[in-house]
């Protein structure tokens, strides 16, 4: 059989996460060519990621230490927002689960029966949540359970530096047959029915292939610029649209999580790595100037910068189809989602999955599975969007035009339904394969000051007396195994400390 050829254009994560396990899976029957421009560059931001990242490297066979140390990589237990609800609130989205059920009564409705009657004071939740303890202790050390016990252990993400990994990442494929061509694309030439047939770069060399995946980033150069997909705009629900990056030097203690801070028009963003901390402040034009945002960024640093704000402007929303024609864009030239709740690689990794699973063995199968690859895209890109919208619109943040505005602005249906369901009746609906779990949602929901009024029935099951026992249990296991774990710190420098400080 010939082998299908395949042109990845792009060598950002999106190019070269897609051309490694494309290589590692379907290396055999395809032929994989990857064209970036230099002198074009990458965003050059995505520093937080979620957990399953680590499934995606594992089954591309890296070993995490290495990955780690290779792109000055930290441990994420999860993201800590302040002055979300109101000012001055502070809670964490921490990975993981929180307590644990009693035999089928899910836990958050045995804590829900608990809390009755003190509605106001929910920080007491985060005391079942092994994560939350950790990282407010700054400690970490690898835990699949609490010894000893059914609980989990510890659920973790990464802080690491992009542009590294995708260095890392080019490695693996060249290894593994990917061609690279350095250049610029100028022109797409179309076929008779509309799809692409070949690349004409700069230099004067044309490149022809069955499939062409758009990994160009912002600009999304084929799946838009030569095929007008078409864009759906989402910043009705999501108005910010810049954001100014800014490296610092990094505070004495790494902390194990990501700090995002809301402002008056927008939020700001802290990621420690090995070597600095990124830090960013995402907002709306609609509300603040960008010199104007650039100087609350600069105001709120905690240490010094390293460079010069960048400025980068972005569009919330997703393209009609992720996959067009000849064309599947993966990567930010398929949508862009902000920064929140760092689901951006996470898109990537999953398109990329979904790619792997529907990819075509024959011209005539490629129509079903097109459609199918779009369906999932679109359910994944909405139940993110959801997620991050729920931050925004929960707040008390006062008057400032931009909270006033997301607090009253017409939801998503799919998202009303949830949050009526939930003020009600404690109850949370999860669709299968959705990204975020109940305990994501519920930290969430809590922490921005939305108790329900009611819980499950079945939470009624055990008398008051077996319920406070079975609670302080819980939280004398997660007290002892967290002041038995090592500090963050001293884990990297034993597990992936990096090497000198990358360019
Ligand atoms: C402010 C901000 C903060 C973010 N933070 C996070 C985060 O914390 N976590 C997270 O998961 N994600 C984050 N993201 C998203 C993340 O940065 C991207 O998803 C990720 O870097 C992938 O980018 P990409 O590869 O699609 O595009 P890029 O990195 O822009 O790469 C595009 C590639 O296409 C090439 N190219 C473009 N046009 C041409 C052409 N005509 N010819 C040849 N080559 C071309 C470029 O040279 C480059 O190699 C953030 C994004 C923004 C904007």
């Amino acid at each position: 059989m010939q082998r299908q050829k395949v042109v990845i254009l792009g060598g950002g994560s999106a190019g070269w996460m897609t051309a490694a396990m494309l290589a590692k899976t379907l290396g055999h029957s395809i032929e994989l060519t990857l064209v970036e421009s230099e002198q074009i560059g990458t965003v050059g931001v995505g520093e937080a990621s979620i957990p399953p990242l680590a499934l995606f490297n594992r089954a591309l066979g890296i070993n995490e230490a290495e990955f780690m140390a290779a792109t000055q990589g930290t441990i994420k237990l999860g993201i800590q927002f302040e002055h979300w609800g109101q000012p001055g609130d502070a809670y964490l989205h921490a990975f993981g689960p929180m307590g644990k059920d009693l035999a089928l009564t899910p836990f958050y409705q045995l804590w829900l029966r608990s809390h009755h009657g003190t509605p106001d004071d929910v920080s007491d939740f985060w005391r079942y949540s092994l994560n939350a303890q950790a990282a407010k202790a700054n400690r970490f050390a690898p835990l699949q359970r609490i010894e000893g016990t059914p609980l989990a252990g510890l659920t973790h993400a990464y802080h690491f530096d992009a542009g590294l990994y995708a260095a890392y990442l080019r490695r693996y494929s060249e290894q593994r047959g990917v061609l690279r061509i350095e250049g610029r694309v100028e022109r797409v030439g179309l076929n008779h029915s509309g799809a692409i047939e070949t690349l004409h770069l700069a230099s004067g060399q044309s490149i022809e292939a069955d499939l062409f995946i758009d990994c160009s980033g912002i600009s999304a150069r084929l799946i838009e610029q030569a095929l007008n997909c078409g864009f759906e705009d989402w910043s009705h629900w999501l108005p910010c649209d810049r954001a100014w990056a800014v490296p610092t030097r990094n505070p004495e203690t790494l902390r194990p999580y990501t700090r995002s801070i809301a402002h008056e028009a927008g939020w700001q963003w802290q990621i420690p790595l090995q070597h600095r901390t990124g830090n960013g402040l995402v907002f709306s034009s609609r509300y603040i100037s960008e010199e104007d945002a650039k100087a609350v960024l600069l105001s709120s640093l905690e240490t010094e910068p390293l460079a010069s704000p960048r400025l980068i402007r972005f569009r919330v929303g997703r393209r009609r189809k992720q996959w067009h024609r000849n064309c599947v864009a993966i990567g930010l030239s398929s949508g862009f989602l902000e920064p929140l709740e760092s689901t951006s690689i996470h898109l990537i990794q999953s398109a990329i999955m979904r790619l792997v699973k529907l990819f075509p063995r024959s011209a005539g199968e490629v129509t079903v599975l097109r459609e199918e690859f779009n369906r999932q895209s679109r359910i994944e890109f909405e139940q993110i969007r959801d997620f991050i919208i729920l931050h925004y619109h929960l707040n008390q943040r006062g008057e400032s035009p931009l909270w006033q505005h997301c607090r009253t602005m017409p939801l998503p249906d799919s998202l009303t339904h949830k949050l009526a369901l939930f003020r009600q009746s404690g109850r949370l609906i999860r669709h299968q394969d959705e990204l975020f779990t109940e305990a994501a949602w519920q930290q969430v929901l809590l922490g921005q000051g939305m108790t329900p009024q009611s819980w499950n029935p079945m939470a009624d099951g055990v008398s008051e007396a077996q319920l406070s026992e079975y609670l302080a249990n819980l939280r004398t296991l997660m007290d002892h195994t967290v002041a038995g774990l090592p500090e963050h710190q001293r884990f990297l420098e034993r597990y992936c400390r990096a090497g000198g400080v990358p360019d």
